[in-house]
Parts: C-alpha cells; sequence; structure tokens
C-alpha cells in the first residue's frame, strides 16, 4: 500500500496493551498519516504478561481497527464468559452467562490471553517495519529548547528525540510526575495474592471441576474476602488457572506480612519457589479460617507461582506541564483496580481514540486537541472508578462480620440489581456502536 509522506515522529513507552495497540492503530492508517513510531519496552519479547482479559465490545472493535480481530478466536477462550457465584459455605449464589437465544443482543466476552495478544500485536508491528525496543527501560523525559521532548534510558542515555512521547507504561509510569502531581495515596485498601496453577484437571477433585468450568467461578466469604477461580488458557485443552484470593489489608506490603523475601520474585513478580509457596499457601489457609469450608484448600494447595498484588486506584489527577509534547495513556494515566474488570478496556480505548485524533490532525501536532482528549479519557475511567467503588462497597459489606453472604440476600435486591446493572452496561455497548454506526452513515 502506497505511504504518505513522513508526519510526526512519536516515541511510545511502554509496549503494553495501550502502546502496541496504539502503534498497531497508527501503523495501519500509514497511507493517511506516515507517522514514525518507535516503541520503547523494559520487559522483552518473551515477558510475562498476566493472565486474561476480558474485553466487551467497544474493546472487540478495537482489536479490529488494530487489525488483529482475526485471531480473536484463536487468542480467547471459549465459553468462557461463564461466570459462577459460589458463598464460602458452598452454596450456588448466582451464575451470568448469555444464552445463546441471546447473543445477537448482548455480545459474549470471552477471555482473551494476553501473551498470545502481545503476540498477535508484536506480529504486526514486524509487518509493518514498526521499530521496537525491548529491554529499553525509558527513566526521563525533558522538553528542549525547540520544544521536542528528548527521552533518557538508563545512566541517562539519550534514547532520542520525538515530536510526541505517548507514555503507556502503566500503573509504574516514570513519565507521569511530569504531567501530574500526585499526593502518592494510590492504595485501596484491598490486597490480591495473584496464583496460578497450571493443570487443575491433574489435582482438582470431580466437584471442584465442575464448579470451576470453562470460565470463572467466585466465591464470597465472611471479612470480606473472595476467592476466584479463572481459566486463562486460549485452548480449551490449555487448562491453565488463574487464583486470585483478595482480602482487605491495611497497608500494601502483604509480602513483609507474609514473611516472603522479595528477592526470590522472578522478573514478572511471581514466586516459584517451594518455601515461598509454602508460606504464602499456608497463610492464605490460616486467613480463610474456619469461615471456609475446608473443601477449598484443594485450590490453594495447587498453586504453582504466586504473586501479592496490592490493588490500586489512581486519584483525580492535578496536571502540570500542559506545554509539553507528552500525554500519558491507560494506566500511566487511570489506573483503575482489577475489580472493575475494565481497566484493558480503558487502556484499548485511549490507544484508539489518540490514534484517531493524530490520523485526523495529520502532520500537525495539536497539543489542545490532545488536552481535550485526555480529558475524555479522564472522565470515562473516572465513571469507571465509580462503579469499582461501589463494588467494592458490596464486596467489603461483611468487612467486620463472620457471616457470609447468603443466598437469599442475593436473591432479593441484589440478585436482580446486579443483573440490571450487568444488562444496562451490555446494552449501553449497544448503543454506543448504533450511535457510531449512525455517524458513520451520517
Ligand atoms: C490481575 C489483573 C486482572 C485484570 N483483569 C482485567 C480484565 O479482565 N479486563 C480489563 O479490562 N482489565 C483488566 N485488568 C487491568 C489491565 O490489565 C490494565 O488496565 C491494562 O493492562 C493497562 O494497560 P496499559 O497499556 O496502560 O499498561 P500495561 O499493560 O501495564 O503495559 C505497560 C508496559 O510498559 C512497560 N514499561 C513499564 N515501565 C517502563 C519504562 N520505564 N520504560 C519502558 N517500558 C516500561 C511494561 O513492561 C509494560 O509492558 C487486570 C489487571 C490485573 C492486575
Amino acid at each position: 500500500m502506497q505511504k504518505a509522506p513522513t508526519g510526526l515522529n512519536i516515541a511510545i513507552v511502554g509496549g503494553g496493551l495501550s502502546g502496541l495497540c496504539f502503534a498497531s492503530i497508527l501503523a495501519k492508517n500509514r497511507h493517511i498519516v506516515n507517522h514514525s513510531v518507535t516503541i520503547y519496552e523494559k520487559g522483552n519479547p518473551n515477558s510475562y504478561q498476566g493472565t486474561s482479559l476480558d474485553l466487551d465490545k467497544n474493546s472487540q472493535n478495537v482489536l479490529k481497527q488494530a487489525g488483529i480481530f482475526h485471531k480473536y478466536n484463536a487468542i480467547s477462550r471459549p465459553g468462557s464468559d461463564y461466570f459462577k457465584l459460589f458463598s464460602s459455605s458452598g452454596d450456588m449464589l448466582s451464575v451470568f452467562f448469555v444464552p445463546k437465544v441471546l447473543k445477537w443482543l448482548i455480545p459474549s466476552s470471552p477471555e482473551t490471553n494476553r501473551e498470545l495478544m502481545r503476540d498477535a500485536f508484536l506480529e504486526n508491528l514486524r509487518y509493518e517495519n514498526v521499530d521496537i525496543f525491548f529491554d529499553t527501560a525509558v527513566e526521563n523525559a525533558e522538553q528542549t529548547e525547540n520544544g521536542s521532548m528528548r527521552l533518557y534510558g538508563d545512566d541517562q542515555k539519550v534514547l532520542g528525540e520525538f515530536d510526541l512521547v505517548v507514555d503507556s507504561s502503566g500503573f509504574r509510569s516514570n513519565l507521569r510526575r511530569l504531567r501530574i502531581e500526585d499526593d502518592g495515596k494510590y492504595y485501596t485498601g484491598i490486597t490480591m495474592i495473584h496464583g496460578s496453577i497450571e493443570d487443575p484437571e491433574r489435582v482438582f477433585d470431580e466437584k471442584m471441576l465442575d464448579m470451576l468450568g470453562e470460565g470463572t467461578v467466585s466465591f464470597l466469604g465472611a471479612r470480606a474476602q473472595s476467592l476466584s477461580l479463572q481459566r486463562y488458557g486460549a485452548g480449551i485443552e490449555d487448562h491453565r488457572t488463574s487464583l486470585y484470593f483478595s482480602c482487605l489489608w491495611a497497608d500494601a506490603h502483604m509480602d513483609d506480612a507474609i514473611g516472603l523475601s522479595k528477592d526470590r520474585r522472578n522478573t514478572s513478580g511471581f514466586y516459584c519457589d517451594k518455601e515461598s509457596l509454602d508460606l504464602v499457601k499456608n497463610w492464605i489457609i490460616e486467613k480463610m479460617g474456619n469461615h471456609w469450608n475446608p473443601y477449598y484448600h484443594q485450590s490453594i494447595h495447587a498453586i504453582d507461582q504466586v504473586c501479592i498484588r496490592p490493588l490500586n486506584q489512581h486519584p483525580a489527577p492535578t496536571f502540570i506541564n500542559d506545554h509539553m509534547n507528552l500525554i500519558c495513556i491507560g494506566d500511566s494515566l487511570h489506573t483503575v483496580p482489577p475489580y472493575t474488570g475494565s481497566g484493558g478496556e480503558l487502556a484499548l480505548g485511549d490507544a484508539l481514540d489518540l490514534a484517531k485524533l493524530l490520523i485526523k490532525d495529520g502532520n500537525e501536532l495539536k497539543m489542545p486537541h490532545i488536552r481535550e482528549l485526555e480529558k475524555k479519557m479522564l472522565k470515562r475511567a473516572a465513571s469507571v472508578a465509580k462503579q469499582g467503588d461501589y463494588t467494592k462497597k458490596w464486596f467489603t459489606k461483611n468487612e467486620h462480620s463472620d457471616a457470609v453472604m447468603t443466598r437469599t440476600e442475593l436473591t432479593g435486591g441484589y440478585r436482580i440489581a446486579i443483573f440490571l446493572l450487568w444488562l444496562l452496561a451490555k446494552i449501553y455497548n449497544l448503543e454506543v456502536i448504533i450511535a457510531r454506526w449512525f455517524n458513520r452513515n451520517k
């Protein structure tokens, strides 16, 4: 395909979900505006990506624009949008799934395997000849006298000068502080112990396998504890499953409380050695105490590697340095906790919107447009964060109580409210699709 003359020189810091997606959309539109793109990623092409993501219809549409949607089935787990909820004593509370007859109305959102999604993006970018520098952490940036942005790597090494820097380096971004003044209060008060089980088929009994099924099962415990198991292998024969044990914890340092030695973590933050695994397993079982049916311990004993994730959320930001040709997107701009289930969707939405804006604005960099878009991204994230606050309130309402949520409780208002909220969210997506279609055809 014929390419347009070279446009802006853009650096992307962080080759995660939003960075790779943004680069892919720009690359696919080079025939309209040929922006030159360079990606700096601190990990290597095989770095651990986390487990899976369930992506709504909007995000699936973003993957279409990025040119990887044709691989969606191959990178997602069939039937994984089946979600079951149990109490910690073993009562089934609810089941959520989209019946076949309603699939035309409510799109399904199976779990998408992150590793395979990253590979699909990378293959795309290789094909498009986009420069990606792995094992290259960006440490700092500054604006030069002529207005361009200079990026620095390790030891103050200059990596290059760019018209625009897009910071997509996630929650621990080094560049966010150049754009946003934070008060440093991030921790939500919930810590998630994130384990991974290689082959539940080998270690679980039949009843437990049945509870797990092919999708996600969550168990709600007393004292705001919860346990979830989720398949993340893409093909049905790939049994890999995540385990999440979440509980309230006063500070973001549960590793220390468990007695873990942080230098035993691998580069992805996981503990894999037997001694650390035993410490974590015993700690969870002790915390579950007699509020949980000991039957569930089999899932804890099955953990093969584990990571401690204090859940964070960015507060509303105060922007500084408006003049800098720097924009943060995704988690670097607005981290929301995983229990919103939407951080990745927001990151993909940011990637699409920024790419579309830069394509529309052509060879000229119009920072006021980018600042307007930044506000839109934040507004979208604020609404997700608000929903997350409700979810947190709901999950933690038993904070001081030994009582477990009961089926009767959920059968009443909660069950109906959850179902309606879920249905509304799905239908809202449909509305967005119709609005987009309508705008396109105006
Ligand atoms: C356990 C868990 C489950 C989740 N489940 C869901 C879900 O079901 N649905 C959903 O929508 N969201 C989910 N999320 C949230 C989602 O994963 C994030 O919101 C999303 O990955 C953010 O994308 P991002 O591109 O902003 O950042 P990331 O995906 O974190 O990518 C950042 C990249 O930047 C790189 N990097 C970091 N620092 C530097 C540096 N200094 N220089 C260069 N590179 C750097 C990192 O190596 C990484 O590759 C979940 C999160 C967690 C923790």
